[in-house]
């Protein structure tokens, strides 16, 4: 799963690219459309959207989708996701390139000036929104790249599929959303299903780079719900009734023991954190319930069931300890988000092309999570990150995703747009160089 001695031996000895010719002549290609999806990209991001509430850029999307002459442009996907196909001259494989469009609950404060003024609503709640998370980078992007596939068909083997997909960030309470309804409403069944997808995602390390890890990249995410429920009483006299905020408290400290005293650490690390915790009203009644949200990140498929059963013992047992009753609910958000070893092996010299070969570099692993996972649950995939810090930016330097002030960088466009380009004239091409990647199962390709 983990071998960097090995993914470093073998891309030394990559070779350059597989469509090498036809790419160089794409060389205009890129240099007229990069002022175009600088201007979407400025037009998004002033007109952010919630999750399943990207009416107007799905709007955008379908209408340029439209004007390219696809195969065919879908709406209505997941509520608002669409799906372009484009059939390329050459016969060859299916592949999906994946870009998500929505936005965050955050009020901008870049200061730049095309930020979002945008309103939106939000549990109820009217709410500012910005893309916080760079989503107006990745739409720009893919749209950038479906323009140049679909007037350079004829050097396209295989077919590509464009998925625009809402609701990343997850759903509205109540609602579903994001990669997993797409599946649902298949977008990975039929005929013409992609038999691999590649999305990537603005990231805040140096401007230009592509970021990968093989194997496990993106943590493993589930929310945590714990309820503690004791007997109420009088402040006074704690022992007339049950305090579950001692016990509540009791829960909270004994929860860190399962990541550092009963996990296997060497198979990847764990998080629990509990983020919120409300109880009582006053400070002489001891109250009757006391209830906790968290969330739970991990690496292994294994260390999170592990984890999951430790944390629901773990809870019960202190909870009966002190008198209480408790109930766990954990609620999967997304499994590991990767890059299929083989798969990024033998795209490494196309990542190396959009690029730059110095400029595609290995990445720690990243605690946050990402609902492409989904996809990879049933294909194999590539997560990339693309750097979109300022000039002399490093990583660690720049703001957070879904920081007000998270900026990114619009000279990194063109790579993303060279690099789903790429992916996609070179996919095909090089399958003849090397294996396909089987249709395994997630936990054989080192994550889930
Ligand atoms: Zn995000
Ligand atoms: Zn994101």
């Amino acid at each position: 799963m983990h071998r960097p001695i090995l993914a470093l031996v073998v891309l030394a000895f990559a070779t350059p690219t597989y469509a090498e010719d036809a790419k160089e002549r794409l060389d205009d290609a890129f240099g007229a459309i990069e002022p175009k999806v600088i201007a979407w990209r400025r037009d998004f991001h002033q007109h952010p959207e919630l999750s399943n509430r990207e009416f107007r850029t799905a709007g955008k999307v379908a209408e340029h989708l439209q004007s390219l002459d696809l195969d065919s442009v879908e709406t209505g996907i997941a509520h608002t996701g669409v799906v372009g196909t484009l059939k390329g001259a050459k016969p060859g494989p299916v592949i999906a390139l994946r870009a998500d469009m929505d936005a965050l609950p955050v009020r901008e404060q870049t200061g730049l000036p095309f930020a979002s003024q945008a309103k939106g609503e939000y549990n109820g709640k009217e709410v500012d929104v910005m893309h916080a998370c760079g989503h107006d980078t990745h739409v720009a992007i893919l749209m950038g790249a479906a323009e140049i596939l679909a007037k350079h068909r004829e050097q396209l083997a295989g077919t590509v599929q464009f998925f625009f997909q809402p609701a990343e960030e997850g759903a509205p309470a109540g609602e579903e959303g994001g990669a997993l309804l797409m599946i649902k409403e298949g977008v990975l069944d039929g005929a013409d299903a992609p038999e691999a997808i590649f999305g990537l995602h603005a990231w805040p390390v140096p401007v230009g780079t592509i970021n990968y890890r093989a194997g496990s990249f993106m943590a493993a995410s589930d929310s945590l719900y714990i309820t503690v429920r004791g007997r109420q009483t009088h402040g006074s006299a704690p022992w007339m009734g049950v305090d579950p905020i001692f016990v509540s408290s009791q829960i909270v400290a004994a929860l860190q023991g399962i990541p550092s005293r009963q996990l296997d650490i060497t198979k990847g690390p764990a998080v629990i954190t509990i983020g919120s915790m409300h109880g009582g009203v006053r400070g002489n009644i001891i109250p009757d319930v006391v209830e906790m949200m968290g969330t739970i990140r991990t690496f292994d498929v294994g260390v999170r069931e592990e984890l999951h059963a430790k944390l629901k013992k773990t809870v019960s047992l202190v909870a009966e300890a002190g008198g209480a009753e408790a109930t766990v609910t954990i609620d999967p958000y997304s499994p590991v988000t990767g890059n299929d070893p083989a798969l990024l092996q033998r795209m490494m010299p196309t990542l190396q092309w959009a690029a730059g070969e110095d400029k595609v570099v290995e990445h720690p692993l990243i605690t946050g999570a990402e609902d492409f996972a989904h996809f990879e649950q049933r294909i194999p995939g590539l997560y990339l990150m693309l750097g979109v810090n300022k000039e002399g930016v490093g990583r660690g330097q720049a703001a957070s995703n879904h920081s007000p002030l998270f900026f990114a960088n619009e000279d990194a466009l063109i790579v993303g747009v060279r690099t789903m380009v790429g992916l996609a004239l070179d996919y095909a091409e090089s399958a003849a160089d090397r294996s396909e990647p089987e249709r395994r199962g997630p936990a054989a390709r080192g994550f889930r």
